[in-house]
């Protein structure tokens, strides 16, 4: 067995994997850095047969998630090439290219991954787990032949709302001898000092905070961080307040199929409905669907929400100031950022920031991290037991070395062959 890192072993983002024997080959993601502009060349690693055809076939591409920097690159690989990813994370890319830009991959090309599920290609077998990531839908991929087993984390958490998945694969990892594991580790290094907060604790920790706030709360959040919705369905509940979502957190629901929590008009969960020049360009391509015409007829204008703003919680983005709030924000509001702090001091998030506060409104830090804290990793690590570990998608490969001794660290297209 032969694996390569085409890209992340020491950085965060744009990761691609492959693992190959005599007899087959596949990649584990095909990630956009996190860093890359979109005016330039994509940036593509040097992989033989995934953008064009060469001499190496390569019999899938597996996608751990729906996040760009796992799967930016998806629509540049051969059309030819298998994409086998999760139900969720189909449906979370179509949501994405939709109404966020992201790369589209076309349906033929997917092939529903099931957990537990084994697929096979001549002597390699890869079997997806579930991981407990901040997008639903993340797998990790267990690739086995008869002599060798691998794991790829991809993106990994400990203290989301399904904590029985990570234990799970330690009970998987546990029953044979693992040959490698190939981990991320997006906080080792400075970001290890980041408070390591669980998703329960951040809903009852922001419930305590609203409790005694009387004005308007948003909420800023990726709708598809599904997870993180149902934090704030739960707080809204527990406030007594309506959460208003808009087309896109709507049209991520009706993906996912999520019955028990349909927007209605007169319900707990409701539909904001921008006016019709400033709706997302998604609409116009989804004119003709059964979820458009459904949502429309039960969605709430502006008029409607305005009146009950202050019983309510609503998903917030700064875009929806310009129709939704054109005179300024409803004074002594609330605004939950629930992404990476880090975002905050770009500049475009400066200007936004200074009308937060012009309105006498408080902007506070409302996220937990999509990614497990090194502790959670090298507890992780000490019960699964590999005989090499290989850090990805981390700026600090070499921290690995000092919690593991089996650490192994790769340069970018090293090749590792397994005997
Ligand atoms: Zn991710």
């Amino acid at each position: 067995m032969r694996i390569v890192i085409h890209r992340g072993a020491h950085q965060i983002g744009g990761t691609c994997i492959e693992i190959a024997t005599e007899h087959a080959r596949i990649i584990l993601d095909a990630g956009l850095p996190l860093d890359t502009n979109p005016l330039d060349p994509l940036p593509l690693p040097n992989v033989e047969g995934l953008w064009n055809p060469g001499d190496q076939k390569i019999d899938a591409l597996f996608l751990t998630h729906a996040h760009a920097d796992h799967s930016g690159l998806v629509s540049a690989t051969l059309a030819s090439i298998p994409v086998f990813c999760t139900k969720e994370t189909s449906k979370i890319l179509l949501a994405g290219s939709l109404f966020a830009r992201q790369p589209k991959v076309d349906r033929v090309r997917v092939k529903i991954l099931k957990a537990g599920e084994v697929r096979s290609f001549a002597d390699l077998r890869i079997t997806a787990f579930p991981v407990d990531h901040s997008t639903v839908g993340a797998a990790a991929f267990l690739v086995e032949t008869d002599r060798h087993r691998v794991f790829y984390t991809g993106d990994l958490r400990f203290h989301g709302r399904r904590p029985e998945f990570a234990q799970r694969i330690e009970a998987a990892l546990s029953q044979k001898p693992l040959d490698i594991l190939l981990i991320e580790g997006t906080r080792l290094g400075e970001r290890a000092s980041e408070k390591n907060e669980s998703e329960a604790h951040l809903l009852n920790r922001l419930e305590t905070r609203c409790r005694s706030h009387r004005r308007p709360v948003f909420v800023s959040y990726s709708p598809l961080h599904v997870d993180r919705f149902l934090t704030f369905f739960d707080l809204a509940t527990r406030l007594g307040r309506r959460f208003v979502i808009d087309p896109y957190q709507d049209f991520v629901l009706y993906l996912l199929q999520r019955d028990l929590l349909r927007p209605t008009r007169d319900g707990k969960l409701c539909t904001l409905l921008m006016p019709s020049e400033s709706e997302p360009a998604a609409l116009r391509f989804l004119q003709r669907s059964p979820w458009l015409s459904g949502m429309r007829k039960r969605a709430l204008t502006r008029e409607e929400v305005l009146p009950f703003l202050n019983d309510a919680l609503v998903l917030y983005r700064p875009s929806m100031d310009s129709w939704l709030f054109p005179h300024g924000h409803p004074r002594d509001s609330l605004f939950l950022y629930s992404y990476w702090s880090g975002y905050l001091k770009q500049e475009a998030q400066k200007v936004w920031q200074k009308k937060v506060s012009e309105s006498g409104s408080t902007l506070e830090l409302a996220h937990a991290s999509g990614h497990a804290h090194p502790d959670d990793l090298a507890r992780f690590v000490q019960t699964v037991k590999p005989r090499q570990l290989i850090p990805v998608h981390t700026e600090h490969p070499d921290e690995w070395g000092t919690r593991y001794e089996q650490t192994r660290i790769l340069a970018d297209g090293d090749t590792l062959t397994l005997c």
